[in-house]
């Protein structure tokens, strides 16, 4: 089940969290996995040498998401090299969080920047090869305060909202060339990004998981790989939720 040999796979924001996690997945479910990052080469170049290690297929590219006309031709370049690109992870992220009132317009448009335009802009370029074959997945990383909001998070929350609306637009768009486009909506996980909350905020959180605990990259990363895999055929505009609960 969830086989993946043969196909070629773009996880954007491979070098660490959650990105990393999908790469080694998928890799290890067979595919050749691309290993995009923006700053973090020597990281990059570690997931590829794990997978490497572990008997898979990987390679780094570097490019900005928020770059798009960079990441659009960094893409096509990667597509054309493979012969295809069958899986697209739009992982590649930020969080600037703040309260509403001392809200900066700059961080507003960074947040969009990255997680909304160079989003989209890698689904753009990744959907002209997935045409051309019939055939195609693109998963999307939303997130839990996309759908029930969080004190300090509008902006960010506000992109995570505009990814679930683009999955699903994007889902109608290209059901006919059998592209299934989904998101997947973590709950608070345990990474870099997540990393500067103190002791006492994550013990107020874990409250509120039904399941008691946060999760690990590894359990997004699973719902990434059924996502990517033929046994998900049938899915296309959905939101899967890996979030112990906390949103139902
Ligand atoms: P993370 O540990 O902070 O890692 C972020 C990754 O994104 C890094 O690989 C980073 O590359 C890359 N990145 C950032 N800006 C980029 C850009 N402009 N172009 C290309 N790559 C860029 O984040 P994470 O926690 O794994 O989160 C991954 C995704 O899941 C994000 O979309 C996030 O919003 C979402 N999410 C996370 C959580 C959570 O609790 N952690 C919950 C819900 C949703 P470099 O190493 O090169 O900087």
């Amino acid at each position: 089940m969830f086989r993946l040999d043969g196909k070629v796979a773009l996880v954007t924001g491979g070098s660490r969290g959650i990105g990393r996690a999908c790469c080694e997945a998928l890799a290890e479910h067979g595919a050749t996995v691309i290993v995009n990052y923006v700053k973090g080469e020597a990281a990059a170049r570690e997931v590829c040498d794990a997978i490497t290690a572990a008997g898979g297929k990987a390679e780094i590219a570097g490019f900005d998401v928020a770059d798009s006309k960079a990441a659009e031709a960094a893409i096509d370049e990667l597509a054309k090299k493979h012969g295809r690109l069958d899986i697209l992870v739009a992982n590649a992220g930020i969080a600037i969080d703040g309260l509403l009132l001392r809200m900066k317009d700059e961080d507003v448009s960074r947040l969009f920047d990255v997680n909304v335009r160079g989003a989209l802009a890698c689904a753009r370029a990744a959907t002209r090869p997935m045409m051309k074959a019939r055939t195609g997945r693109i998963i999307f990383l939303s997130s839990v305060v996309g759908e029930m909001g969080n004190v300090g998070q509008t902006a960010y929350a506000a992109t995570k909202a505009a990814i679930v609306g683009a999955a699903k637009s994007i889902a109608r768009e290209f059901a006919s060339r059998n592209v299934t486009v989904n998101a997947v909506a973590p709950g608070f996980i345990d990474t870099d990004m997540t990393h500067g909350m103190t002791d006492a905020m994550k013990e107020q959180l874990v409250k509120v998981i039904p399941l008691g605990r946060t999760g690990s990259a590894k359990e997004v990363a699973a719902a990434c790989v059924y996502l990517a895999s033929d046994e998900a055929a049938y899915v296309t505009g959905q939101v899967l939720r890996v979030n112990g609960g906390m949103y139902v």
